[in-house]
């Protein structure tokens, strides 16, 4: 047997057995037949995001933003151009925080966009702040 981890489809949010050793080849989800990980980051609201907290066995990487907020406004490309360079690795995934009042109010989150790194199901690090997409990629795989 070879070891897995639990990954969910950007689609339709199954939880799907990858081998760990097939985790770079693109998968595909076994309920949808579409792309597991897509390269893109993954929208999602409150129940969503306490799925891959709870259920995903990938490292989150977690961008908190509203749709007033100017600077993620302007980080929102550096942020969808990483996933493409962090999956298989991590999962990148969006909460618009001025629909999820309550999830953001539940994490604290004070100021936007704020960045969040979450592993084995607990928030490991968090930064306000937006950041370039290099800083970006190398704080996240600092916090692997
Ligand atoms: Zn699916």
């Amino acid at each position: 047997m070879s070891e897995t981890n639990h990954v969910i489809c950007a689609s339709c949010g199954s939880i799907n057995n990858v081998p760990v050793s097939r985790m770079g080849d693109n998968p595909v989800c076994g309920k949808c037949k579409k792309p597991i990980m897509n390269g893109h980051p993954v929208e999602l609201n409150e129940a969503g995001f306490n799925r891959f907290v709870s259920k995903s066995q990938q490292t989150l990487l977690v961008d908190f933003w509203a749709p007033w907020c100017g600077p993620c406004k302007m980080m929102a490309p550096v942020f969808s151009q990483a996933a493409g360079q962090l999956e298989p690795q991590f999962r990148l995934i969006k909460i618009n925080t001025e629909v999820e009042q309550n999830l953001a109010g539940r994490l604290r989150i004070q100021s936007i966009p704020t960045l969040a790194i979450y592993k084995n199901g607990k928030e490991i690090i968090r930064q306000p702040g937006a950041m370039g997409q290099s800083d970006l990629i190398s704080w996240a795989r600092s916090h692997a």
